[in-house]
């Protein structure tokens, strides 16, 4: 599986921490007539990653699956130059194999052209970052469009011919608000991701709440909107498969699936981090790159860090020998307090235990 890191987003938004870089100044609109090509100030970030590509092209031995454009915003890029990728990905790799090509996009950039453009490139799914339906929480992360945009963004994307459709929601922002007046949009989607707002350092966020300008929600709220929210969810026909995701019966993000089974991939941009099966790789945003060989004990915490996240859980099958007395005794108390169902090999979160799936896999970690 490949992921395309496009580091470019129109304005940060309070909460975010990853890396991302403002598009110049006046050349925010993707309008195909200005700037002048060769002038869009991503163009050399296309060319540096068509350069990566051709470098890296061995390094992605298994049949490549799912593509996975992400950032950052890869909707700020414009037709020509995602056709630039598109076109160089196909030059290097083999995508006969692919059966879910993604774009993470914001609402305010869909529009009937563009989505009918990214069809013809061969996305086939969409990843939308709605994240809230209520205008005064929108403007309170800085995003830069408004609810209505994202209900006409996911109907031109159905208009365009996307039927696999993921929004993205954040909630723990404030008191009593979850994913109220979402309704109508949810059933036009196939997949919802659904994240409790984090205070990262940094961010202009953490900054606004150190000051008192932000008060956010206590922990009890955003509990109680968490399971408001999976009740909305589960009405509405999704079933939860991993911590912060949800989809309709068939439509889990493949991508995603396999980051949780650890499969190898290929991370291209800057930003992207890679993973062979033994070893991690990052590319520094300043063009340096980091590695990391993991060792058995750093595979295993994965294993156990991923799979406690997700619905499916954790199978002892996956387990080393040597680990699996004291994975089954120290697994007993989270049986006992309703936390963790094991059923035949296999130990699952519950509802309530997944809310403490870190907690839970970094007690069980070996060092
Ligand atoms: S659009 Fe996404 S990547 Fe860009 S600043 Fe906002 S949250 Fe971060």
């Amino acid at each position: 599986m490949i992921y395309v890191h496009v580091p470019f987003c129109h304005r940060k938004c309070t909460y975010c921490a990853f890396y991302s870089k403002p598009v110049v100044s006046g050349l925010g609109d993707r309008s195909e007539a200005k700037p002048p090509e060769g002038q869009w100030p991503v163009a050399g970030y296309v060319d540096a990653l068509l350069t990566e590509m051709e470098k890296r092209k061995r390094e992605q031995a298994h049949p490549i699956k799912t593509v996975y454009f992400g950032g950052g915003t890869p909707s700020i890029l414009p037709i020509s130059q995602l056709q630039r990728i598109v076109d160089g990905l196909r030059r290097c790799f083999d995508l006969s194999w692919v059966a879910e090509m993604t774009l993470e996009a914001n609402p305010e950039d869909l529009t009937s052209d563009y989505l009918t453009a990214l069809r013809q490139l061969g996305f086939n799914r969409l990843s939308i970052g709605v994240q809230s339906l209520d205008d005064r929480v929108l403007r309170m992360l800085n995003r830069r469009h408004t609810a209505r945009q994202a209900i006409d963004a996911v109907e031109n994307a159905h208009a365009a011919g996307f039927e696999n459709i993921s929004v993205d929601f954040i909630y723990g922002i404030i008191d009593g608000i979850g994913l109220i007046g979402t309704k109508d949009l949810l059933e036009k989607v196939t997949h919802v991701s659904a994240y409790a707002l984090t205070v990262e350092p940094g961010t202009a966020l953490a900054v606004q709440v150190e000051q008192g300008r932000v008060v956010l929600p206590d922990e009890d709220e955003v509990v109680r909107q968490y399971h408001a929210i999976n009740q909305s969810l589960k009405d509405a026909g999704f079933v939860q498969y991993e911590v912060s995701n949800y989809a309709r019966p068939g439509y889990e993000s493949k991508h995603n699936s396999r980051y949780w089974d650890r499969t190898p991939y290929l991370g291209l941009g800057p930003g992207a981090h890679s993973f062979d099966g033994v070893r991690r790789r990052w590319n520094n945003p300043d063009g340096t790159v980091g590695e990391e060989m993991l060792t058995e004990a750093d595979a295993y915490n994965e294993l156990l860090m991923t799979s406690l996240r997700t619905v499916r859980g954790l199978s002892l099958d996956r387990v080393p020998e040597g680990q699996k007395e004291r994975l089954q005794r120290l697994m007993q108390p989270y049986i006992d307090c309703g936390w963790i169902v094991r059923s035949g090999n296999c130990y699952a979160p519950t509802a309530e235990g997944i809310l403490h799936a870190d907690g839970m896999a970094s007690a069980l970690f070996v060092s």
